[in-house]
């Protein structure tokens, strides 16, 4: 079946998922609802239980004890917009289009066609919201509401960008610093003014970014309580901690660890705010809540980069700190508390994982992502199912990991790492390791060429 004829199957399954009652797929109980909190650029470090030394988590931190702290889990890009292509389709970036940062007016989005986890949610009948930085195409053939999402509120890429003179403005647009309709077709301010989105339209520009994580946080409790008796899929994107970094009042100047501190901590309080609604609804032992960020952290001298210690390498690169991100996954009663899973895992792992719980049709076209239910859960003897995972930056493949090794070629340059001894690959042992070298870079080659012969 090609991609329009499967986008227009999955949408007369939305028909038909109102005329039937929900299956609750592979699991026992209800149909599960399903959030994603997704931060932008946060370190791997820069979590209470993931090593930070002065930023303060106690949400995120109490969500790990409640479940599982993933060690070894990786965005599938250094960089925002294929991260998170990546994230809601399961596909290596390549594969679906979208190799780099999009801007604003980009001639390139993800594609309507493909199937992403919202698509797939509400041919089953879920209520699908997106909140927060988007950027995955600003036109209008590329906004939430053409990739399975019914609601959508946030920015449209990211936050030290502009605003698309050719966007569509509410009839109720709040506009600010002396802004009219005129000046955005004429002469847009500058960087870091981006405006705010509902459902397509600007309803506020430029926005105050020092109330948009309250303003999501907000959100995200409104489609919440809302949907308290239906399965709801809420994927929501913070802008923070992308620079520029702003926190409102309530954190602004609280941290140690300055102003990326602060914004830390509210994020921390936003993930607070959630657990706490679902516990108060009484519907946390029917949700899962997944944590993680699209990419590493920026490396800043101005402290307003986070960190990724003990990994090397920052966003932009294919060290582990570019692409290895803090994850925790939270399901009171179905994942056990407290438990760290250390084998290899990925956003990529997402789609297949929740198509598998809630007993949905993944897509037919080729995905490479895996079900990762058995390492959520700490199933006895379970293993990562990635016999290789694929470090893409743009449409170049520059490492593979694979076990305990890493191999990465750039620009001719081999270095091979042990993982296991060397979390800060900071020893190439490639000359003594021929044979494991050699190996290595036959898989790349041969992973590249397949993906490359199979571009949706
Ligand atoms: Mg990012």
């Amino acid at each position: 079946m090609n991609h329009l004829l499967q986008k227009a199957f999955i949408a007369q399954g939305i028909f038909l998922a109102a005329n039937i009652s929900l299956t609750a797929g592979n699991i026992k109980g209800k149909t599960p609802n399903i959030i994603i909190f997704l931060t932008d650029d946060q370190g791997y470090q820069d979590v209470g239980c993931f090593g930070s030394p002065l930023i303060k988590t106690p949400n995120l931190d109490r969500m790990a004890t409640e479940g599982v702290r993933f060690t070894n889990f990786y965005s599938a890009a250094p960089v925002c917009s294929p991260s998170r292509a990546a994230l809601l389709t399961g596909c290596y970036p390549p594969r679906v289009g979208v190799p780099r940062v999009l801007w604003p007016n980009d001639t390139i989005g993800l594609n309507s066609k493909e199937i992403t986890i919202a698509d797939m949610l509400k041919a089953k009948g879920y209520t699908t919201a997106c909140i927060g930085k988007w950027h995955l195409g600003d036109k209008p053939e590329f906004l939430p509401d053409q990739q399975g999402f019914d609601s959508y509120l946030g920015i449209p890429y990211s936050n030290d960008m502009t605003i698309n003179p050719r966007v569509q403005i509410s009839k109720d647009v709040v506009y600010r610093e002396g802004v009219t309709p005129e000046s955005i077709r004429i002469k847009p301010l500058g960087g870091g003014k981006v405006p705010l989105m509902r459902d397509g339209k600007v309803i506020e520009y430029p926005v105050d970014q020092t109330l948009l994580t309250k303003k999501y946080t907000q959100e995200a409790i409104s489609i919440i309580t809302k949907n308290k008796d239906k399965p709801f899929f809420l994927y929501l994107a913070h802008t923070m901690p992308h620079i520029p970094l702003h926190a409102s009042e309530t954190f602004n100047g609280k941290s140690p660890r300055g102003l990326y501190g602060d914004v830390i901590e509210e994020l921390d309080w936003s993930m607070g705010e959630i657990l706490k609604t679902l516990k108060s609804l009484n519907i946390d032992e029917n949700t899962l809540v997944i944590f993680t960020s699209d990419n590493g952290p920026w490396n800043l001298k101005n402290g307003h980069g986070g960190s990724a210690l003990p990994l090397r390498g920052f966003k932009f690169d294919t060290y582990e700190g570019g692409m290895r991100e803090p994850m925790i996954a939270h399901w009171p009663g179905k994942i056990p508390a407290g438990s760290v899973c250390s084998e290899i895992a990925s956003t990529i792992d997402l789609l297949p994982t929740i198509a598998w719980l809630t007993g949905t049709a993944k897509p037919k076209a080729p995905i490479d992502g895996k079900n990762i239910w058995p390492l959520m859960t700490g199933k006895r003897g379970a293993k990562s199912p990635h016999d290789g995972y694929y470090y893409y930056n743009a449409m170049t493949l520059q490492a593979v990991r694979s076990g305990d090794w890493k191999l990465r070629i750039v620009k001719g340059k081999v270095e091979l790492f042990n993982l296991a001894n060397d979390i800060s690959e900071s020893k190439n042992v490639e000359s003594e390791n021929p044979e494991i070298v050699n190996r290595l870079t036959k898989k790349m080659a041969k992973f590249d060429q397949e993906l490359k012969l199979h571009i949706h």
